[in-house]
Formats: C-alpha cells, structure tokens, sequence
C-alpha cells in the first residue's frame, strides 16, 4: 500500500465523462430526478447505491465518505454536521432506554453532557472508567453496558490509553453473555486522523471523528465522521442517521475535500512543532508538568509509542500551585501568536485555560492552574519567542 500522503491526492474518484481535473465536483442537490415511476418505487433510501434525495447522499459526500473511510482504514462511512453530533449520533444509534453507557472519565466534555442530560432523560445511564486502567473498565462493565467509548489520548490531559487491552476487556465481556446484544466499542479519533495510528487494527468497532479538525485544517468547518468496517453497525448507524435526518452541506463537504491532499503535511509540521514546543516548555520556570504523548514522563507515553506513529499538535501545561489563576490568565491574554480559542488543528495556534476541578469526577494528581496549547502552522522560532515573551506574566 502507498503511503497516506500519496493516498490523499491518488483516490478512486471518477470525474465527469471529459472532465479531469484536480478537484471532485461540487453537487447540489434536494431534489434528485429519477427516470422513470418504476426507479422512483423502487430506488430505497436504505441502500447508498443510487441517489434518491439530497439528505441521504450527493455524489459530493459520497466522495468524501469513501476518502475518510479509506483514510482511517474503514469500509464505511456517514457524514454528520459537527464532531459533536457524531458523539450524539453513536449513542442515539445503540443505546435504548434501560442500557448503560461507559465514558472515559477524561473524554470530550459535551459527549459526557449529552450522557449526564439527554440520554438520563430518556433512562440511559452512564458510568466514567479511568481510561488508563483496563481492569476499572472491567470493573465498571454491568449487565446494562452497551456502548463503551474510547478517546486517545484523553481530551485535555493527552494520558494515551492501551486501546487494545480495554478492548479486550469487552470482548472477554461480550464472550461471557453470548446471545445478547454485544457491548460495541467506539473510538473518538479525531486526535489520532487516521494519520497516528489504525484504530480498527487496534481493535475498535467503530471510529468517530471531528473532522473539524485535521481533515478540515481550515478552522471555518464543523463535522463529524462514524467510520466502520461491520456492515450490521454501519446499517445501524446509517438507519439512525437518516432517520434523525442529518446531513452536511456540499459547499462545507467540498472545503474538507480540497484540504485532505495536504492533511498528512499539517499533521506532520504540528507535530514535529508541538513536540518541540512541548520540549520547551516543560524547563520554564513555574512549569510543573508538560502532558503530550511523546514526552517520556507523560502518561501513556510507552503505548503512544507502541501503538502511534505520530502525534498531534496539542500538549498541555501545568503550572506550580503557588501561581494563582489570574497570574495564568495574564500570561495566556499576553500571547499575541497564540489566540484565544476553542477547537484546534487550523493554520492559528490556539490556547484556553482549564479548570481540572470541575471537569474531572476522579482524582486529578495536579493542583495548579492548567493551559491547553494547539499548534498552527507559524513558524516554531515565533511561537516560542511568543510563549517566552508571555512566561513573564506568571511572575509580574
Ligand atoms: C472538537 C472535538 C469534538 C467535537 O467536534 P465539533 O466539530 O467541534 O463538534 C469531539 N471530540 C474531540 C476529541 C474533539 O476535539
């Protein structure tokens, strides 16, 4: 197999008879024809073969399903309008009232509140697992669990867990109650791309991604992929799908499409810059912990390495406990290169302030104020002269 950068740009798409060009076409479309009253009865908005009607496919989005499919080393694919919706999507489409859901306890936020309040209301509970210890997850399985998901590494705190072994935890949980509806296991990659590693080789059922981030690269674009390589979960996602009667614009499909042929570069420079940055920070006065994957004393860091070949653009700082919050808000507000903001993985280097307190349910080892960094795509020289130009606020 060729290496993903040339995957990016090499790729089944047919264009029109006569027309070869860089770019898929751009299709509009509501109102789809068909040829005649026997096709309109017979085409079924089930089946992904034809086209019925602009909310279940345009050839756009089929291109673009089939591209993060292969990407991320799937079969298939279905296209939401923001990362969170496919997080809501995942749930809606296995969990029914009376099951139980098992959240990483450092997961996404909102996919915790969409637990903690849409899916309580309908009876659905939830239980948080410390992703970094198999055998809590074993610990938290019950008769009830259906859906368990995995993030890599953790949202904010970047601990990479050992995907394969809490999978088979499940698993060994799936063999000892044969007959009923087995537990499915879903990964969170929007961190990992399809560029870090193969999920499914790791073992999830299902892989789910912001492609707001690395796919879209752009900052101007919200959405989500549910990638699978079963055909019963993928029906059960699809089916969900059409039925919640989602689907994503072909103007906002056409700018992830433009931007995928360089994802693996941006993927390659933000981590190569991160890394360093990381580095960095981590000898800076004040600084008491730097979190990124690939720093030895990181957590996870020896599976990162077993399991991952790369690592995004975030890494995380903790701060002394001596400095108070408003001395860690004066230095994010004095970075002038790194703006103030959510999401990451754009061209702009990002950074926020975190309260661990208030996200967390378990133990979190630091007391000290928290910053979360995405690198862009400045230059490192910049950016680090941008970090110890703002260091100087801790200590004012
Ligand atoms: C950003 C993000 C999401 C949600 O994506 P949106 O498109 O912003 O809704 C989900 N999971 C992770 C890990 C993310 O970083």
């Amino acid at each position: 197999m060729k290496d993903l950068s040339t995957r990016l740009i090499h790729h089944p798409y047919k264009p029109p008879e006569g027309f070869e060009a860089v770019a898929p076409g751009v299709h509009k479309a509501s109102t789809v024809f068909f040829p005649n009253v026997q096709a309109l009865r017979t085409y079924d908005w089930k089946d992904k073969s034809g086209y019925t009607y602009g909310l279940h496919g345009t050839p756009t989005t089929f291109t673009l399903e089939e591209r993060i499919a292969t990407i991320e080393g799937g079969k298939h694919c279905v296209l939401v309008p923001s990362g969170l919706s496919a997080v809501t999507l995942v749930d809606m489409a296995f969990l029914r009232s009376g099951d139980e859901v098992l959240i990483p306890d450092n997961a996404y936020g909102p996919g915790k509140s969409f637990a903690a309040v849409e899916l309580a209301a309908w009876g659905i509970t939830h239980r948080y697992f410390d992703a970094m210890d198999p055998d809590d997850l074993a610990r938290q399985l019950s008769p009830a669990t259906r859906l368990v998901w995995l993030e890599a590494p953790g949202s904010i705190t970047l601990e990479f867990p050992d995907i394969p072994a809490l999978v088979a935890r499940v698993q060994q949980a799936n063999q000892a109650r044969a007959g009923q509806r087995p537990i499915v296991t879903v990964l969170d990659n929007t961190w990992g791309a399809g560029v870090a590693f193969n999920a499914f080789d790791l073992g999830v059922d299902i892989s789910m991604q912001a492609l707001t981030k690395y796919p879209s690269g752009g900052a101007d674009v919200l959405m989500g992929s549910v990638v699978t390589r079963d055909e019963s979960l993928h029906r059960q996602v699809l089916l969900t799908h059409m039925r919640l009667g989602l689907a994503v614009a072909a103007n906002d499909a056409e700018l992830v499409l433009r931007n995928l042929p360089t994802m693996a570069l941006r993927y390659e420079a933000q981590d190569t810059a991160a890394r360093e940055l990381a580095q960095w920070m981590q000898a800076q006065p004040g600084v008491v912990k730097v979190l990124h994957p690939a720093l030895p004393d990181s957590p996870g860091h020896a599976t990162w390495k077993r399991d991952a070949t790369a690592a995004a653009c975030l890494f995380s700082a903790v701060f002394d406990p001596s400095i108070p919050q408003s001395r860690i808000d004066a230095f994010c507000d004095s970075l002038k290169l790194f703006r103030l903001g959510w999401s990451w993985a754009g061209p702009i280097s990002l950074c926020a302030p975190y309260d661990m307190a208030s996200i967390r349910t378990r133990a979190w080892p630091h007391t000290g104020g928290l910053v979360r960094f995405a690198v862009g795509l400045e230059s490192v020289h910049d950016l680090r002269a941008d970090l110890a130009q703002a260091l100087g606020a801790l200590q004012a």
